[in-house]
């Protein structure tokens, strides 16, 4: 591809041409246990209060706070133990307490009628007067301690999951709280992942002199899985049109929603991704962008699934798909209105290195003295590969003459799956 082709454009424009054509795929109903990192296509409403009925926090007994108004350890209340222990899981509703009864209640199970405090075992003296168990409090309680009110967490008609939330831990324990075991959700964006390059060789080989080792198809494939996306397809390929274009359509043959390719975007003679995107039948949607790592990253469409060409050099790669995948993949996934998360951070140290584009550098993040500071990472080449692994953030550094002073305030990208 010939240098005067390219003409860079903003991330935030790149970012545009590609969110317009990312839009949610089909849904379907999956099994709850099958829908970890799927987003869910309809919201959850509660349908009942929880709990539904109330309930004891504690192992202990139940009482009427009323009962123990004036104790304390010189003029304990006496209660008689009323019923059999009241445990989790019994069908019926506990019978009545009566004033100057209590009942032993276990942790979970539904206060008996009557009572509105539990006192936990620990703080109960038993006593025996006249061969029947008696217990004895030493001070007196609030009404309501230990025990969870009917809707105490949640009432019926809250709404608690919108559509496109991702289905994480806690949504999977919310829906499952309210019997949604097969819940709506988007289908996962399928991913063909292709690598290129005549010197890369798989990681089970021994590399010759000049040869490296392919490190780029499973770092694409985790952050494909990590980002909910199924990957349907992978090959690596020597840098030849032919074959590279095969492989993308086998990538497009197996479903691929998106294909993302690495190497082969610069302007080097052996450079051919480049052509690819440009092939009949697509739409180039630009093939530079103003920023470092990365700036070679080009996309382009073909009936309505977007073809990311990512830069060879691992670090490139990885903010490449940071900025511009990861979005992508999310609103494909369920969150059509889906940006990329940022906050405010001190830069960590000088950063001396101006320069005309922005740069987003692997960093990690400090909290000290509750203040959030960010330091760029060892080894921010973009052909580095450890930062990859050290990074919790991409620093966004702005277009500078003569870089930035430590204390500046940045604006950092977290990496990795976060609340969304
Ligand atoms: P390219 O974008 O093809 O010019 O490649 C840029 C640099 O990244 C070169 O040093 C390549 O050897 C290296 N590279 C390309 N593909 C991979 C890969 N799959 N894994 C690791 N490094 C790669
Ligand atoms: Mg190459």
């Amino acid at each position: 591809m010939k240098t005067e082709e390219r003409r860079a454009i903003a991330l935030d424009q790149a970012q545009s041409l590609v969110a317009a054509l990312a839009r949610p795929l089909r849904t379907e109903r999956v099994p709850l246990a099958a829908a970890f990192g799927r987003r869910l296509a309809e919201p959850l409403v509660a349908d009942a209060p929880v709990p539904a009925f109330a309930r004891s926090g504690m192992d202990g007994y139940a009482v009427r706070a009323a009962d123990l108004a004036g104790a304390s350890p010189a003029r304990p209340a006496r209660l008689v133990v009323a019923g059999e222990t009241i445990a989790s899981g019994v069908a019926e509703e506990p019978p009545p307490i009566a004033p100057g009864e209590a009942s032993r209640i276990m942790t979970g199970a539904p206060l008996p009628p009557g009572a509105d405090a539990v006192v936990m075992l620990e703080a109960v003296r038993m006593e025996v007067e006249g061969g029947d168990p008696r217990a004895v409090f030493a001070g007196p309680v609030r009404a309501g301690l230990n025990v969870t009110p009917v809707g105490g967490e949640i009432s019926p008609g809250e709404p608690l999951l919108a559509a496109g939330a991702r289905i994480g831990p806690g949504e999977a324990a919310l829906l499952a709280s309210f019997g949604r075991t097969r819940p709506l959700t988007y289908a996962r964006p399928r991913v063909a992942i292709v690598t290129t390059g005549s010197e890369v060789i798989a990681p089970e080989e021994t590399p010759a002199y000049g040869q490296i080792r392919n490190s780029n198809l499973v770092m694409l494939r985790a952050l494909a899985e990590e980002a909910g996306a199924e990957v349907v397809h992978t090959a690596h390929i020597v840098d030849d049109e032919a074959g590279i274009e095969r492989e993308i359509g086998a990538g497009l043959n197996a479903g691929a929603d998106v294909v993302l390719t690495s190497g082969g975007v610069s302007v080097g003679d052996f450079d051919v991704t480049g052509h690819v995107l440009r092939r009949e039948g697509r739409t180039l949607l630009f093939n530079k962008i103003s920023m470092r790592p990365g700036s070679v990253t080009s996309a382009a469409a073909q009936d309505g699934r977007l073809i990311f060409g990512l830069s060879g050099n691992p670090s490139a790669c990885f903010v490449g798909f940071a900025l511009l995948v990861r979005p992508a993949l999310a609103r494909m996934g369920g969150r059509p209105d889906f940006d990329l998360p940022s906050y405010a951070a001190q830069l960590g140290e000088d950063f001396p290195k101006g320069g005309a584009f922005w740069r987003y550098l692997r960093g990690w993040t400090a909290m000290e003295n509750a203040t959030v500071r960010v330091m760029p990472c060892r080894g921010n080449r973009s052909s580095d590969i450890r930062s990859i692994r050290e990074a919790d953030c991409l620093i966004a550094i702005p277009p500078c003459p003569d870089g930035l002073p430590a204390g500046t305030i940045v604006e950092a990208i977290p990496l990795g799956p976060w609340r969304e």
